[in-house]
């Protein structure tokens, strides 16, 4: 996705004033009514409309006038909101090229003033399964409210606070530097994912290192989920760094061996495919007696003993709260179920429905916090978790 911060230079305070009002109307409506964000961004001189259309020309809202005439943040728009806000906080000060692309984030390189690079994430949740996740899933059947801000929103929460107590353990992930709406701020990784790399001189020692690092993060209680080799990034020194925590669960889920098993099952393969190595195929198949030599034991899920120090406390305290993550675990798991048959990458939009708050409460509430005074600091956050609690069934 193009992301041409140039934009931002061009912008008013008052298109980032009628921006973040969309935005706030977004906690209740899918599209925003325009009258409705006329009142919320209560411009001095008037002209939201002239505004609106500006942020139209630019791709920061999208039109719809379908039912009413009303407007949606795009991707664009609430990158636009995030970034501003850490541009604001002195976080970084520029932005360069993209990195990556990943299922469900974009990544780009930022720059802070002093010449430091940073790697900036930014969460796409939706982006290729909106479809199905508007179709099947119950928990969101009846919430007007859903959509692919506060989920992205959410998954950004969650890969910081993982990432801030993983590297406290002393597991090789990057530093978590800053997190704003659907954006992680970390550090640069200077290496490449597994995936692309051909040779190893080593692979055995640094299969065994991978291995190492699943198994340890089940004794800190804790299951990667998405542990690949796209999300293990490798140095020119062989260092290995593990990245992409949002779909991480606790030891205690249910599907937790499951999940272990196939993450362990991931390296197996990618390390006998690529590298050569043998192993025994299957978990259940690996009992001690047929274990050749120089063959690597496959881990088990019972065998694992717990760490004194759980990341289960870090992680109680990091703001990333035990509703959010049954949130998106339910999103994560309904996920995977509905990708294999679905089609559909394009980002789509929710249906409309009856709002969960009523506007003149939401307007209330905008100017009793004084959300809009502040230039675009992070208004959906500053009410903590009752921004998520919309969302319970
Ligand atoms: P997704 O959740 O969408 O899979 P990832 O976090 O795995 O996103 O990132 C996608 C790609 O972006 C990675 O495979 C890697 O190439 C690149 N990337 C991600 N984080 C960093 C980082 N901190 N430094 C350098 N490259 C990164
Ligand atoms: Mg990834």
């Amino acid at each position: 996705m193009k992301l041409d911060v140039n934009v931002l230079r061009y912008l008013s305070k008052d298109d980032f004033r009628v921006l973040t009002a969309v935005e706030m109307g977004m906690r209740n409506h899918e599209i925003v009514p325009a009258e409705l964000i006329g009142r919320i961004a209560s411009l001095k001189h008037g002209g939201t409309y002239k505004v609106l259309k500006n942020l139209l020309k630019h791709k920061l809202v999208h039109h719809d006038s379908s039912k009413y005439d009303g407007f949606r943040l795009t991707y664009l728009g609430y990158d636009f909101l995030a970034i501003k806000t850490l541009v604001n906080r002195g976080v970084f000060s520029s932005v360069g090229r993209q990195l990556g692309v990943g299922k469900e984030s974009d990544i780009f390189e930022v720059a802070k003033e002093d010449g430091t690079v940073l790697a900036m994430k930014l969460h796409r949740l939706g982006r290729t399964s909106f479809r199905a996740v508007k179709s099947k899933r119950d928990y969101l059947k009846h919430r007007s409210s859903f959509n692919w801000l506060y989920l992205s929103r959410l998954a950004a929460l969650k890969e910081f606070a993982f990432m801030k107590a993983l590297e406290e353990h002393g597991f090789p992930v990057p530093n978590a530097v800053d997190c704003n709406r659907h954006c992680v701020i970390m550090s640069l990784v200077d290496g490449y994912p597994l995936v692309q790399v051909k040779k190893l001189p080593n692979p055995d020692i640094i299969f065994e290192t991978i291995i190492g690092l699943v198994v340890r993060l089940a004794e800190h209680g804790l299951i990667h989920c998405d542990f690949n080799e796209f999300n293990i990034m490798i140095d020119d020194n062989e260092k290995v760094t593990l990245i992409d925590f949002p779909q991480m669960v606790s030891v205690s889920h249910r599907n937790a061996e499951m999940y272990f098993d196939r993450d362990v099952g991931c390296i197996f393969k990618f390390f006998h495919k690529r590298f050569g190595l043998s192993f025994q195929e299957n978990a259940d198949d690996s009992n001690d007696s047929d274990v050749e030599p120089d063959e690597v034991c496959w881990p088990r899920f019972t065998d694992i003993k717990k760490a004194t120090d759980s990341l289960d406390v870090d992680l109680a305290a990091s703001g990333f709260t035990r509703h959010d993550q049954v949130a998106m675990e339910r999103f994560i798991e309904g996920n995977q179920e509905d990708l294999s048959d679905n089609e559909e990458t394009d980002e789509e939009e929710p249906d409309e429905g009856e709002p969960d708050l009523p506007d003149e409460a939401n307007i209330k509430r905008i100017e009793s916090l004084n959300l809009l005074e502040e230039d675009v600091d992070n208004p959906v956050d500053k009410d903590g978790p009752s921004d998520g609690s919309q969302f319970e069934q």
